[in-house]
């Protein structure tokens, strides 16, 4: 049996690993990384050639090797993934793929120990460190006639490049990031129309430390009080940047209320006026990829996970990671650390007694 199974080989998945292997556990023997993944990166492998890593918010270093100084102008997937691929092989962790793991259960008649279950085999561990993110669960809302239209419609998944779009009209919905740098992009090939459920919140408050502890206490108090976290734009805002200014005064950044349901040709809107489109682009988000650990029943009434950090109430052996306040690269990090030294914590004695290496 095994003392921790991680779940996922993101940041979150890769940070885990580094700390279980520095407090001690052996790769393989010890402790394995299952990730569903054809290689490394993480949800980064699979995000739009424009995204460099200028636009992104900020990649955090993984603990003990920095990112260094890539070219900005750079596909962040191509950074990431190539990051990623270097931090296994230099600490040597034992991630398998591909393993998409298809659910994991109690099994009280050994050692109480959790069962994973894969196409790929079944492993017994002692605890288990969730990493899975949330690539794997685009939110999709539904409204009236989307089987409908005729056109094309994708999610912030499918989107690959503004190109695909060139001369045509789409309709853009989502209040987040993904859809403000997807509106900036289509807007030099295409003509837009962006729909929003609340005003967007385009904040000049700098994104700094303060604020960033700020965005961490507001997604804490919800994940412990058993609540689905938010989405993260409804947490930090939008950025203020002067290409989104310069959005707002072209007025491609100037959104108007959802429409009411979809229509062969269009959207239509509650004033009754439809909007014709060539596509719907719903930037909507994601939710936390947790539907392998339904057997478990960690979900409280209320629809979330309580947690308290890293722990979950409902289950003393599974940590989630990358989940809630966690959900950023330099969250992700932290709870890796602070997962490993849950797992250590619930382990033997042996492993309890571990000293935490200097310097961590
Ligand atoms: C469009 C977009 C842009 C973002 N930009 C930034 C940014 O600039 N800076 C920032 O800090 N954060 C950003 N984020 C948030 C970002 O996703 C996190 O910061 C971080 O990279 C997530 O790491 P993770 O390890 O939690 O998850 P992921 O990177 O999603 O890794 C999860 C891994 O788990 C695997 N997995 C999932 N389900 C299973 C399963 N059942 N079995 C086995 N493996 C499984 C996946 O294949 C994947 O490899 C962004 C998010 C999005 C959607």
């Amino acid at each position: 049996m095994l003392d921790a199974v991680v779940i996922g080989a993101g940041q979150a998945g890769l940070s885990a690993a580094y700390h279980l292997k520095r407090r001690g556990l052996a790769p393989e023997d010890d402790f394995i990384v299952l990730d569903a993944n054809e290689g490394p990166g993480g949800a980064w492998r699979h995000r739009w050639p424009s995204l460099t890593l200028g636009a992104a918010h900020n990649i955090h270093d993984l603990p003990g090797m920095p990112l260094g100084t890539p070219d900005p102008e750079e596909p962040a997937s191509r950074v990431v993934c190539r990051y990623y691929d270097q931090y296994e092989r230099e600490f040597e962790l034992p991630v398998h793929r591909p393993v998409p793991v298809q659910r994991v259960i109690s099994d009280d008649s050994v050692e109480a120990a959790l069962t994973v279950e894969t196409g790929a085999g079944t492993w017994q561990t002692r605890t288990l460190v969730n990493a899975t993110g949330t690539w794997d669960r685009p939110y999709w809302p539904y409204y009236p006639g989307r089987e409908r239209f005729k056109g094309r419609q994708l999610h912030t998944r499918d989107f690959w490049s503004a190109d695909e779009f060139s001369g045509q009209h789409v309709v853009v919905v989502g209040a987040g990031t993904s859809a403000v740098q997807f509106l900036l992009q289509l807007s030099k090939v295409a003509t837009t129309t962006w729909v929003t459920r609340r005003p967007p919140d385009f904040t000049d408050r700098p994104f700094d430390a303060e604020w960033g502890r700020d965005v961490e206490r507001r997604v804490r108090e919800r994940t412990e009080a058993g609540l689905p976290p938010l989405s993260v734009v409804a947490t930090t805002g939008l950025p203020l940047t002067p290409e989104c200014q310069q959005g707002i005064d072209d007025g491609v950044l100037v959104s108007r209320r959802m429409f009411t349901s979809i229509t062969e040709n269009g959207v239509m809107f509650d004033d009754g006026t439809e909007v014709a489109a060539d596509a719907i682009l719903w930037a909507t988000g994601f939710r936390a990829s947790l539907d392998h650990l339904t057997p478990l029943h960690l979900r409280e009434t209320g629809g979330g996970i309580r947690t308290d950090g890293v722990a979950v109430a409902a289950d003393p052996r599974v940590f989630l990671t990358g989940y809630g306040a966690s959900a950023s690269t330099l969250g992700a990090n932290r709870a890796g650390r602070a997962a490993a030294t849950a797992v250590l914590k619930h382990l033997d004695d042996r492993h309890s007694a571990a000293p935490v290496p200097a310097g961590d």
